[in-house]
């Protein structure tokens, strides 16, 4: 069944397509020609992800989920939480985001932090939430290359062990420091998505 995720992120929906399985034919806004993108003027992660989800069910009329995330950090009083995207001002730039939140935190030893999704899925005309999310805390500078957005400096409390368990991250890994898979196995989206994929498939 074709189902459209509201995204240009290409990891995202590779993420959401390894997690809804086969049976479902995902397709983004872009495949189905429409280019506008919709302003993200909520008030609230749940309030962002309806927005997308409803400007593209309402333009194609088909089913569709949006998500949205927030990176909370607890010593910043749950900032930079809804404007996570445009943190360090318009542009969505990964870069500067991460300096501002290195910057206002400076040697704080509080650095613990959370990131949060809320999945908008509108299914037969019906609206449902599904959120998740991934406990952790800023590293002091960025490493690693993989991921994107915030990953360089967010340093989850656990990562996926081969056995298919999570370990605590005595490393300090940061999720650009470990494989994309993994991230996708702990990840705050993945869980929202996995909660939406057994609606879905409980549905059926
Ligand atoms: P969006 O809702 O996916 O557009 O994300 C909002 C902001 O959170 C953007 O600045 C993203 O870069 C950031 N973000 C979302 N998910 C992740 C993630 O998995 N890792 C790092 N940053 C993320």
């Amino acid at each position: 069944m074709k189902i459209i995720f509201a995204t240009a992120n290409r990891g995202k929906l590779r993420e959401a397509g390894e997690i809804l399985g086969e049976g479902w034919e995902l397709v983004t806004p872009a495949d189905m020609g429409i280019t506008e993108d919709v302003e993200e003027t909520g008030e609230t992660l749940l309030e962002n992800s309806l927005l997308k989800a409803s400007f593209i069910n309402g333009k194609t009329g088909l089913d569709c989920f949006a998500d949205d995330t927030g990176l909370e950090v607890d010593a910043l009083g749950g900032a930079p939480g809804v404007h996570t995207a445009r943190y360090a001002g318009e542009g969505h730039d990964f870069r500067a985001n991460m300096d501002k939140l290195l910057a206002e935190l400076g040697d704080s030893p509080d650095r613990s932090a959370r990131f949060r999704s809320v999945v908008t899925l509108i299914y037969r005309g019906e609206r449902h939430f599904f959120d998740g999310t991934l406990e952790g805390r800023i590293a002091l500078s960025k490493s690693g290359c993989g991921g994107f957005g915030y990953d360089p400096v967010f340093i989850p409390d656990e990562i996926p062990f081969p056995d298919g368990t999570v370990v605590p991250n005595d490393k300090g890994l940061t999720l650009a420091e470990i494989p994309e898979e993994d991230k996708n196995a702990i990840s705050h989206r993945g869980k929202a998505l996995r909660k939406m994929a057994l609606f879905l498939k409980e549905g059926e």
